[in-house]
């Protein structure tokens, strides 16, 4: 049994906010000063640890890393496990996150984090988001009687270009005291997402397919949350990726991949492990961190990104800048779409900025920029400063310079790789005919991590290393991005005996058979204005008995 965190708080990496309870920092989502929770302290782990987690399964798991980060007396240590025995029962594989060992002779496994009910794994962390909400929502209402006094209710508001909408929904679909609205690009989402986010018909679930694009979508939703007259109507909610508590999600199966690991080889061996993370917005490769400053053994994160490669720019020039080329490169062969980022065969990794990178960025601040610091306040508070003169330059410029101590700081847990359309979709087609691993099939976020991690197999430093394991994350479900491993597949035949590739029997599984044609709840909005959607929202909020 963990033993209960006498009391984890929470604080605000712009400096200005701290003692946040967990329940505030989840329910807030971002601080007041546009900075992200982080936890006062990285707990540790009880001593021994190493033995009496040894063989939990990942719920047990769940409950003892969540403890550490929740005091008990915000959540009692039953209703806790009552949470995360709710939020994993929707999984499909008994193990979770299960570990599949791909080429042995290699060390090379993959940590399969699609068996959740949207086959991403968004699903880890929102299928609990979503418990969690409905959790300090029931008991914020628990004595306010029917008919009398207002309900507390939460209307979450986000925008998708695919993954995170469909994760949220199933997250919260029918939970009670929460609407979901989730803005979507219309057209420009794949048609089974699409789907997956339409076809759920639940009263609390309002589909907004808005003519435009992701980023239009993203800018009318922050310009909501900051709605002199939404945001003080309405309590308003985030589910992106910058919400701590799918972080704190993400810690778990990093835990539970290297026990999985531990069991499968000779007793006594001591492993040198990397972690390889198809990475975005920084939140998957982040809870590695944590785990990491928790006292796992972690040799290297690896940092894989597609060609919207701002972190591995930063790790090789120190430089964290949004835009790579210089205007006059732009629209060239290559080159730039008009906002920057590049549309890429893991469109789920397409970002700009990655918005978790904050946190870690806070954590550097801390160890490398606070040399005068005599106490734990006077470092927090210059770290916080720091930190918010490098996110106004950020903002400002495009361009945040850190010096070369905090750059190896960085180095010590992290490295990167970029990794180009064209390997990924080499890396499939490897993978799928080649043995061992054949015919196993990656989908495109999944192969950018698998391409990085052969990479770094083959590298002269790695070579001959019998100890070193590489565990590479997959991300999603090969049959949610059809159309990249289409791609790289059709015509391609799978090694001995298993012949050609066919999308039908190989990959799609039976939940998406018939999904697109059935019955959708969807509503269009012609342009992405704030107004018209705030109308939208209003409206959806009284059809559902929701609006007050
Ligand atoms: C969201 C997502 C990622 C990126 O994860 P981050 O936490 O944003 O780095 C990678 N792959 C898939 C399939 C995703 O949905």
């Amino acid at each position: 049994m963990a033993s209960p965190t006498a009391s984890q708080k929470y604080l605000s990496t712009r400096g200005g906010s701290y003692g946040f309870t967990f329940e505030a920092t989840v329910l807030k989502g971002l601080a007041s000063d546009n900075g992200l929770f982080i936890p006062e302290e990285i707990p540790t782990p009880p001593a021994g640890w190493q033995e009496t987690w040894k063989t939990l399964s990942f719920q047990d798991l769940a409950y003892e890393i969540f403890s550490l980060y929740i005091s008990s007396d915000e959540i009692p240590a039953s209703d806790l496990r009552e949470l995360i025995t709710r939020s994993y029962s929707t999984f499909r594989h008994e193990d979770i996150t299960p570990l599949n060992t791909i080429i042995p002779d290699e060390n090379f496994h993959v940590l399969e984090l699609f068996h959740g009910p949207t086959f991403a794994f968004k699903d880890v962390a929102l299928q609990f988001l979503g418990n969690l909400f409905e959790y300090f929502l029931i008991r914020k209402n628990k004595d306010v009687k029917e008919g009398e006094g207002k309900r507390h209710h939460l209307t979450v508001i986000g925008a998708t270009s695919g993954d995170t909408g469909s994760a949220a929904i199933y997250g919260l679909r029918g939970k009670k005291d929460v609407s979901v609205f989730i803005l979507h690009p219309k057209g420009r989402v794949s048609p089974i997402q699409e789907a997956q986010m339409t076809t759920v018909l639940a009263k609390n679930v309002h589909n907004l397919s808005v003519v435009g694009t992701f980023d239009d979508c993203q800018d009318v939703v922050k310009a909501l949350f900051s709605h002199p007259e939404l945001s003080k109507s309405h309590n308003l909610g985030a589910v992106n990726s910058i919400n701590w508590a799918r972080i704190l999600a993400q810690i778990v199966y990093y835990f539970h991949s290297y026990f999985t690991l531990l069991r499968r080889l000779p007793a006594g061996s001591v492993p040198i492990i990397r972690y390889v993370v198809p990475t975005g917005n920084f939140g998957d490769v982040l809870a590695g961190y944590y785990a990491k400053k928790m006292g796992l053994p972690i040799d290297k994160l690896v940092i894989a990104t597609n060609e919207n490669d701002i972190l591995d720019r930063f790790f090789r020039t120190s430089r964290y800048e949004k835009h790579p080329v210089s205007p006059e490169e732009e629209g060239g062969e290559g080159g730039l779409a008009a906002e920057g980022v590049k549309a890429t065969l893991s469109p789920a990794m397409d970002i700009l900025v990655s918005s978790n990178f904050e946190r870690l960025l806070w954590y550097l601040a801390y160890e490398v920029e606070t040399p005068n610091a005599t106490n734990k306040d006077q470092k927090r508070a210059q770290a916080g400063s720091v930190l918010n003169e490098w996110m106004t330059s950020l903002k400002k410029t495009g361009t945040t310079v850190v010096s070369e101590d905090v750059l190896n700081a960085a180095k010590r847990d992290f490295t990167s790789e970029r990794v180009s359309d064209e390997q990924t979709v080499q890396t499939i087609r490897h993978i799928f005919t080649t043995p061992p691993s054949a015919p196993y099939i990656l989908d495109p976020h999944s192969a950018v991590g698998v391409a990085a991690s052969l990479r770094l197999i083959k590298a002269p430093q790695t070579a001959g290393q019998e100890n070193v394991h590489h565990i590479s994350l997959s991300t999603a479900h090969p049959a949610k991005f059809n159309h990249a491993v289409d791609l790289a597949l059709t015509g391609v035949s799978g090694g001995e005996g298993v012949g050609e590739y066919d999308f039908e029997k190989m990959v799609r599984p039976q939940e998406f058979l018939g999904l697109e044609a059935r019955e959708k709840r969807v509503r269009g909005v012609e342009r992405a204005d704030v107004e018209l959607i705030r109308q939208a929202i209003i409206e959806g909020l009284e059809k559902e008995g929701a609006g007050e």
